[in-house]
């Protein structure tokens, strides 16, 4: 133990669950509906499916180390050159690597006191400080986190949506925001929710980066693009920080089936409306579901909802998975009165109500 980095030695392990089947096993009970991770409840598309059939003959062979067809239909769908890309293996990837890129030890790194878990854990893993701010309704609260900036501060991740809260900041307040961060302080807005929030409201986040060279922003495949298991995310920025971070990056974090996936992701409208939609309607059927038993939540712009139900919320968790529901109990995140739940099919989300309306 005295051997490892000193950050390393004090990091808590990340709590995952357990594989759904073992779950099952030790339950005893089948068919389990797993709404904790704010996955996508449509599963792969077909379209998707069968590029991955076409691509396993050629897995005796390295990916494209520089995914060039990815970062080329990214640049032409969202106007960015493709030096501004950083593909990762999951945002996860690119989250840890702006870390490593950027921070040492004497760095203090900004975030909101729910904030998601990716960023205490990549700031700590490096020795650096983590200075978690005091949440304003449960949401980031900007003017807090640029009091917080010191001398030492290097840099300061924003979700937006949020998660475990599903809060949203709106153009004008992140505008604001961004013009009084110093040059020297690298914002990071994560934005792994951000085709779940209606057109109209979206920041026009990669067209700051004209503005902003200090600003960061990554996005995922992972939730509305439905991949999750694949693991494909990336980081859109200037062109001098994507180079230094490509530099920094291992050649093939990419594999070249999720590279082959997220091209034919990013292409495929019909999913990405049909994944929105499903989410809009499970939405409304949560929060239907709240109102009529007058639980608080705390309103979400992501594929998922926060629950407030009280002291009893690890036991709910507990008689949740026993009535063959899987939440996420979100303690851990300083919110030990909520379960979040993420959206699923309608008949999921009506497992879930129907656990719910015995349990309570
Ligand atoms: N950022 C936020 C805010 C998230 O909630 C998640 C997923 N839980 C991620 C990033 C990471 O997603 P992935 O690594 O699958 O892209």
């Amino acid at each position: 133990k005295q051997l490892a980095n000193r950050g390393v030695r004090n990091l808590q392990p990340y709590q995952a669950g357990k594989p759904i089947e073992e779950l099952e096993r030790e339950l005893g009970v089948s068919d389990i509906v797993k709404l904790a991770s704010n996955e996508n409840p449509l599963g792969i598309s077909s379209k998707v499916r069968s590029a991955l059939q076409d691509t396993l003959s050629g897995l005796a062979r390295y990916p494209d180390a520089n995914g060039f067809y990815l970062k080329s239909k990214l640049a032409k769908k969202f106007g960015i050159a493709t030096n501004q890309i950083t593909l990762g293996n999951g945002s996860n990837d690119v989250l840890e690597l702006v870390a490593r890129t950027f921070v040492n030890e004497q760095h203090e790194v900004i975030f909101s006191q729910h904030a998601f878990v990716v960023y205490p854990l990549v700031t700590q893993a490096i020795g650096a400080t983590g200075v978690a701010v005091p949440a304003k309704d449960y949401g980031h609260d900007l003017d807090a986190m640029l009091a917080a900036i010191t001398e030492n501060t290097r840099m300061i991740f924003i979700a937006n949506p949020n998660n475990p809260t599903g809060t949203f900041l709106t153009t004008e307040a992140l505008a604001a925001f961004l013009a009084k961060v110093p040059e020297q302080v690298l914002v990071i807005l994560d934005e792994a929710y951000y085709e779940y929030v209606p057109e109209q409201e979206r920041a026009p986040s990669l067209a700051w980066l004209n503005d902003y060279p200090n600003l960061l922003v990554s996005r995922t495949f992972s939730k509305a693009y439905g991949l999750a298991g694949l693991r494909a995310g990336y980081m859109v920025s200037h062109p001098d920080v994507a180079d230094l971070m490509n530099r920094a990056r291992q050649p093939f974090n990419m594999n070249s089936l999720s590279l082959r996936a997220a091209e034919v992701a990013l292409d495929d409208e019909d999913y990405l409306q049909q994944s929105v939609a499903v989410n809009a309607a499970g939405m409304e059927q949560l929060v239907a579901f709240c109102e009529k038993h007058g639980l608080n939540y705390i309103p979400s712009y992501g594929n998922f909802l926060t629950i407030e139900v009280g002291e009893r919320a690890g036991e709910l968790y507990q008689q949740l998975l026993h009535e063959g529901v899987i939440v996420r109990p979100v303690a851990g995140y300083e919110l030990p009165h909520h379960l979040r739940v993420s959206i699923g099919l309608p008949e999921e989300n009506d497992a879930f109500i129907r656990a719910m309306e015995k349990l309570l």
